[in-house]
């Protein structure tokens, strides 16, 4: 099946395509093969996974059940708060590479910006240069955490991957990231699938004239902000209505109205609370084991 995606530029030339699968929360073994399956299916080449939701193993499965060319496919995955540190990164990434039964990765994300993530950028530029990891960057990333990774990086992140959706669409960390020329990638692009957000009136009405759904409109308003996105979904049909945004274009008005839905209002925790918490991180230890 020949799906249309758009690709996007790293700050190294790398190119991303823009529509990628987002895997968090597809735990169970078969709706996770009936999810990945049709996502490759239908034309989705970039997964996004990371250590912490126990899938990368399954997403390496369903790779070379494809047995479509590693080439063709950019594999996301990151680094987890307990795996801080420049020796411990590198175990980290040679055991992802392991369970996704690749020799490299086309990204790897610092997942938090936890203690000592300097040392595990260390290893990450290190990886990079010798061609392991085709881009870098990192995740959930506040303005005072890039500037200070930038002060002590030889390489600076090529991309971001934070909460971004209409009712949160981090309109001054978006321009700070423009502004140094690092990618903006939204997890929760969907907002998590809010029925609310789903179910907004204005949303509704333009999906109306575009003869598209809420959700269409919602990722097409991050596609023509240029920003790169993962939407998650376990339902076929949604898998497949999520990667059609190729065929219609938003006016500057209706990208304004879907502007004023800015409330501020995050659907996760923000990252400052999650990374800082000892408690959690220990009991992540003990889970992801
Ligand atoms: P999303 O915004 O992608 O929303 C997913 C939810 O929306 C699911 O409940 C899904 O339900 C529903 N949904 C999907 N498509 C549609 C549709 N077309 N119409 C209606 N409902 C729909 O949120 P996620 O939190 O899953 O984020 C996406 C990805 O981002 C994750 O899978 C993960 O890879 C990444 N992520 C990264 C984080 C980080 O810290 N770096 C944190 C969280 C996520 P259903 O499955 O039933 O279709």
């Amino acid at each position: 099946m020949n799906t249309i995606n758009q690709e996007i530029r790293a700050a190294n030339g790398v190119k991303i395509p823009q529509i990628g699968f987002g895997v968090y929360k597809l735990t169970k073994e078969e709706e996770f093969e009936t999810a990945v399956g049709e996502a490759i299916r239908i034309g989705y080449r970039h997964f996004d996974t990371a250590k912490i939701y126990g899938n990368e193993k399954n997403l390496g499965k369903e790779i070379q059940k494809s047995r479509i060319s590693r080439e063709e496919f950019f594999i996301t995955s990151k680094v987890w708060n307990t795996d801080h540190g420049y020796e411990a990164t590198k175990k980290a990434f040679g055991e992802t590479c392991k369970k996704l039964n690749v020799e490299y990765l086309d990204m790897y994300l610092i997942h938090f910006a936890s203690p000592h993530y300097i040392e595990t950028w260390r290893a990450m530029e290190e990886l990079y240069l010798e061609g392991k990891i085709k881009v870098i960057g990192v995740a959930n990333f506040e303005i005072q955490h890039i500037a200070e990774l930038m002060r002590h990086s030889k390489i600076p992140p090529m991309i971001n991957q934070i909460e971004t959706h209409p009712e949160f669409p981090q309109n001054e960390l978006h321009d700070y990231l423009v502004e140094h020329k690092i990618l903006h990638e939204a997890w929760a692009p969907l907002g998590q699938g809010n029925k609310a957000l789903l179910g907004n009136a204005e949303l509704k009405k333009i999906a109306y004239h575009h003869n598209k759904t809420v959700a269409q409109i919602i990722l097409r308003w991050h596609v023509q902000r240029g920003i790169i996105i993962i939407p998650k979904s376990s339902k076929p049909e949604r898998i497949k209505e999520n990667i059609q945004l190729f065929d219609f274009e938003l006016s500057s008005e209706e990208m304004g109205k879907i502007n004023q839905l800015n409330t501020g209002k995050r659907y996760s925790h923000s990252p400052t609370g999650y990374m800082i918490s000892p408690l959690y991180n220990k009991l992540m230890k003990i889970f992801i084991k």
